[in-house]
C-alpha cells in the first residue's frame, strides 16, 4: 500500500491516541511521508514546511484508525448458518467481498483480521489492498476453518452429499488436523481459525458447552501451523475449550465467553489476546425473532451475553489484551455498523470510553502482530488516522455514523470520509 509523501497537519481537534490516555486538548498531528512525526499539543508541534497539506479537525477528534480484530468479509446477510456456505458461488462472493472491505475503509477502519473466510478470497483481498488496486481495510487473513467432524461447522447432513471444503476442513484426528493446516499453508494465511467449541447460534446439538476438537487435534494444529510460522486462534465458548486452546499454544482467543480462573491465568501467562466479538450477542438477542431465530436460539444468546461480559471484564481488569469486532455480517449486524461494538462494550459491559477505543485500536494491532507500527497516534507509526467531527471521548457513539466521519487516512493518504476527494477507479499499470 502506497504511503504519502511529503507533510499533513492535522490540527484543531483533541487527540485520543488510542494508548488509553486521556485525550489531548488543541491538539496537532503532524504526519511526514505516510509515519507519524507528531502527535501532541499544539504548543509542542514542530514548524510545518510552507507546501504541508492541512486538514481542519473542525474542534472534533483526531484518533487512530478503527482496527476490526474479527471480520468476515464473506459473510453477506446471513441468516442461517447455511448461508455462510453455499448461498451464492464464488465469484458473487469475491464480489461482495471487495465491497464489505471498501465499506470498513468508509467506515474508519484501516485494519482488520480476518476470522475466516469462503474459499481463499481474504488472501487475494489482501493483496489486491495492499497493491491499491481495491480500497479496504489492510489485512490479515484467515483463508478456510478448521472444525471437528460432528461440530459446528459440520451442518450438512451427509445424504445431501455436499463437501464443506468451500469454508471449512471437517477434521477427525490430530493426522487429518495436520493436513488441513498443510493445504492453509500452501493457501498463503496467517492466521489458522479454528472451532474448539461450538455456539449458541446452533440449529443443532452444537451449542456453546459443546465441544468440537480434541485436545489432539487442536495440538496437531499448533504445531504444524508454529512450524509454518503461522498463527492459531479459535472459536471458543465453553470453559474447557478456552482451557484447551490455551493449553495447546494458541496465540489467540475468539470470544473467550466462559473463562474461568485457571484460563485467565493462563491466558495471561504468555500474554494471549482475545477477542470477544460480543456484540453480537445482544443484537441477536434484541432482534434475533425478526430473523427466526428460535427461543432456545435466543436464551443461549442470552447467557453467551452475560457470561462473556463477565469474561471481558475480567480480562480488562486482569490486564490483558483484547480487539474489538466480530462476526458482521448477520441480517441484524450488517457490514457497515461495526463500530456499535463499540458503543456496546461502554453502554453494555462498562468499559469506560478510554478503554474500548484503545481495544478498537491498539488491541486490533496487538492481535495483527503489528503493534510496533499500528494502533496508536505514537511518532513512527503508519499515519492511520480519522478526524470526526464531535466529542469522541464524550460520545463514542459518533463513530457508528459514517456522516461524523471527515477523515479516514491510510499511511498519511487521504482515502475517504468528508473531506476526501471523490474517488475514482484507478487502473493498476502492474498487476503483480
Ligand atoms: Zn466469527
Amino acid at each position: 500500500m502506497k504511503t504519502a509523501t511529503g507533510t499533513t497537519l492535522i490540527s484543531n481537534g483533541q487527540l485520543i491516541d488510542g494508548t488509553g490516555a486521556p485525550p489531548v486538548p488543541k491538539a496537532v498531528l503532524v504526519i511526514k511521508d505516510g509515519h507519524i512525526q507528531y502527535a501532541g499539543p499544539a504548543a509542542g508541534a514542530p514548524a510545518a514546511p510552507p507546501d504541508a497539506q492541512c486538514i481542519d479537525a473542525r474542534g472534533g477528534t483526531i484518533m487512530p484508525g478503527l482496527i476490526e480484530a474479527h471480520i468476515h468479509l464473506t459473510y453477506f446477510n446471513v441468516t442461517e448458518l447455511q448461508d455462510l456456505d453455499i448461498k451464492f458461488p464464488v465469484e458473487y462472493v469475491t464480489l461482495q467481498s471487495a465491497v464489505n472491505a471498501r465499506l470498513a475503509l468508509e467506515c474508519g477502519y484501516t485494519s482488520a483480521r480476518s476470522g475466516g473466510c469462503l474459499h481463499n478470497i481474504d488472501v487475494w483481498m489482501k493483496k489486491a489492498i495492499e497493491e491499491d488496486m481495491i480500497p479496504g481495510p489492510r489485512l490479515s487473513a484467515s483463508g478456510r476453518e478448521i472444525c471437528g467432524a460432528g461440530g459446528l461447522m459440520d451442518w450438512n447432513p451427509d445424504y445431501r452429499r455436499i463437501g464443506m471444503e468451500g469454508i471449512v476442513f471437517i477434521v477427525n484426528g490430530p493426522e487429518q488436523a495436520r493436513t488441513a493446516v498443510r493445504k492453509l499453508v500452501k493457501d498463503g494465511i496467517e492466521w489458522v481459525k479454528t472451532y474448539p467449541t461450538g455456539d449458541a447460534a446452533s440449529p443443532n446439538i452444537n451449542d456453546h458447552h459443546t465441544l468440537c476438537m480434541t485436545f489432539e487435534e487442536m495440538h496437531a494444529v499448533v504445531a504444524t501451523a508454529h512450524n509454518h510460522n503461522l498463527k492459531v486462534t479459535g472459536h471458543c465458548r465453553a470453559t474447557e475449550g478456552i482451557r484447551n486452546a490455551l493449553k495447546a499454544g494458541y496465540d489467540a482467543i475468539e470470544h473467550g465467553t466462559f473463562m474461568d480462573d485457571e484460563c485467565l491465568e493462563l491466558l495471561l501467562k504468555r500474554n494471549v489476546p482475545m477477542c470477544p466479538g460480543l456484540g453480537f450477542e445482544l443484537f441477536s438477542v434484541q432482534r434475533g425473532k425478526d430473523f427466526g431465530l428460535s427461543q432456545r436460539v435466543i436464551d443461549g444468546h442470552q447467557e453467551t451475553l452475560e457470561g462473556g461480559a463477565e469474561s471481558c471484564r475480567k480480562v480488562l481488569k486482569a490486564g490483558g489484551a483484547i480487539g474489538l469486532g466480530g462476526d458482521y455480517g448477520f441480517g441484524w449486524t450488517p457490514h457497515g455498523t461495526y463500530a456499535q461494538e463499540l458503543t456496546f462494550f461502554v453502554n453494555y459491559v462498562g468499559f469506560s470510553v478510554l478503554d474500548t477505543l484503545k481495544c478498537a485500536t491498539l488491541g486490533g494491532a496487538k492481535i495483527m502482530g503489528r503493534a510496533h507500527e499500528l494502533g496508536s497516534l505514537e511518532k513512527g507509526k503508519l499515519a492511520d488516522v480519522l478526524v470526526v467531527n464531535g466529542d469522541v471521548a464524550k460520545n463514542i457513539s459518533l463513530l457508528e455514523d459514517r456522516a461524523n466521519l471527515l477523515a479516514v487516512l491510510q499511511g498519511g493518504v487521504l482515502k475517504a470520509g468528508k473531506l476526501a476527494p471523490r474517488t475514482e477507479v484507478i487502473i493498476p499499470s502492474l498487476i503483480r
